[in-house]
């Protein structure tokens, strides 16, 4: 495959639409945030893994290798504090939070990344860079050991967040790992030991202690993407001061750029208001999944909104969600069935050209997935009416249908559709009856068995080839 670098990305760092155009030809390198192993993420959470999984399989679909990084952060504040809650160690309180994450990213149908590395495995790294910037005279030792990042020395601080350096108050301090614009000031990137860390702490030659959250992230990705990549992904929420601090860190040390590419997706609300547990809008993906709702239909939804824009999660946009996934499977599915119709006289072709052509130049487009979706869903409508005349041939429903499986390895939404799945024996029974009424014009009695399989959540159609049967979609709460 030729690789043509026509995809337009927006850079949170420039603030403008650039065209992607990886250090190496053939090959980006990936590196995005993961979660804070201290709770269940919620489908706040999953909208970026689930932004950064279409981005990344638009890229592989271009013909790329993609070598994607996504961190684990297993200490931190938030994961100490939980930890001690439980009464548990820490590995075993954050292990049984990664596995949990896992699960979910694969019923999300999420691609893994090549490498999840976990904070605490990787404090060396994390030491010998803290080491290198006291070196260069960009960090110090406070009173108490630990050792902060000196923001005043770093004279490109606030180029990601827009920020005004000169708002910062020189040589004031923040020692907690998430903080406010209006605290922004020296940063902690190793916390000497406090009795409230209990025994969560590493000896080293920097003292007893342990990493900031910040570092963290610079020194898994440089290590395990180079000292300058191409690609760091999270939520708004993370430009700052995360993502600030990691360029700060990063670029004061190895004096090169840190990453070519910077970008962010938008907030999620549910039902119009911003998610919390005190309104009880609050929802992890196994809260979703308790309700039975499927989660191909949840990813679809995360995925179906343009990611710079907010997103506002409903319950009837999950149900829509769901019949869209639906349509999709049900179109595979009619195109494996078709057996002998008429060749469409280059009909089909010429129209899936133009549909791949749309949906590739909307992806390239900043990833506008909803203008793709759009013109797939016309796709869908248009050989739907050629089915309906069966004026389209074997091969060239064949050739749709491995379009589709294309489309899929971006979208992730329609997977192995089952041709032919067996039916209960008893059901098989009715079918055949019914199919047997009608050929003998029993309506009636065709019309009976119709609504005694229903409630048994079957659908039949009655099509130019016979009857087709469907499950229901599962119904929500
Ligand atoms: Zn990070």
């Amino acid at each position: 495959m030729t690789l043509q670098s026509n995809t337009r990305l927006f850079n949170t760092l420039t603030r403008r639409k650039e065209t992607f155009k990886p250090l190496e030809v053939g090959k980006v390198k990936l590196y995005t945030c993961g979660p804070t192993v201290y709770d269940y993420p919620h489908i706040g959470n999953y909208r970026a893994f689930v932004f950064e999984d279409i981005l990344k399989r638009w890229l592989s679909y271009k013909g790329y290798k993609v070598t994607h990084v996504m961190n684990l952060t297993d200490v931190d504040d938030k994961t100490i504090r939980g930890s001690q809650q439980q009464k548990k160690p820490l590995r075993e309180f954050t292990d049984f939070y990664i596995e949990a994450f896992l699960e979910d990213v694969k019923a999300l149908n999420i691609q893994p990344a090549d490498t999840y590395p976990r904070a605490t495995d990787n404090i060396p790294e994390m030491v010998a860079l803290i080491k290198t910037l006291l070196a260069k005279g960009y960090a110090y030792r406070s009173e108490d050991g630990s050792i902060y990042y000196a923001v005043a020395k770093f004279p490109t601080y606030g180029q990601l967040s827009k920020l005004k350096t000169r708002e910062l108050r020189a040589g004031a301090r923040v020692s907690q790992d998430e903080y406010a614009k209006e605290e922004a000031m020296d940063f902690a990137l190793w916390k000497a030991w406090a009795p409230e860390d209990g025994d969560v702490y590493w000896e080293t030659e920097l003292g007893k202690g342990r990493p900031g959250w910040h570092i963290e992230c610079s020194a898994m990705s440089m290590k395990y993407l180079g000292e300058t990549f191409d690609l760091h992904c999270g939520g708004v929420d993370n430009i700052f001061p995360h993502h600030e601090n990691e360029i700060a860190q990063s670029e004061a040390a190895t004096g090169k750029k840190f990453v070519d590419c910077w970008m962010h997706n938008e907030h999620l609300l549910v039902e119009g208001k911003k998610m919390s547990k005190s309104l009880g809008n609050f929802y992890t993906l196994r809260d979703l999944l308790a309700k039975h709702y499927d989660p191909i239909s949840i990813r679809y939804l995360l995925m179906s909104v343009h990611y710079r824009e907010q997103f506002n999660f409903t319950f009837d946009s999950l149900a829509s969600a769901t019949s869209g996934v639906e349509r999709l499977r049900n179109f595979v599915r009619r195109l494996h069935e078709v057996e002998g119709g008429k060749p469409s006289g280059g009909a089909v072709s010429a129209r899936s050209e133009k549909f791949e052509a749309c949906f590739g130049g909307s992806m390239d487009d900043d990833l506008d997935i909803s203008t793709a979706l759009a013109s797939l869903f016309d796709f869908v409508r248009d050989i739907n009416n050629l089915l309906d005349q069966s004026k389209i041939s074997k091969q060239e429903a064949s050739d749709v249908g491995g379009l589709m499986t294309r489309i899929d390895s971006v979208l992730g939404v329609i997977g192995k559709v089952e041709v032919r799945e067996a039916l209960p024996e008893d059901v098989d029974a009715l079918v055949q009856k019914r199919e047997a009424a009608r050929k003998t014009k029993n309506w009636k009695e065709a019309d009976v068995i119709r609504s005694q399989l229903k409630v048994m959540g079957i659908i039949l159609e009655d099509t130019a080839q016979g009857v087709r049967w469907r499950k229901e979609k599962a119904k929500k709460d």
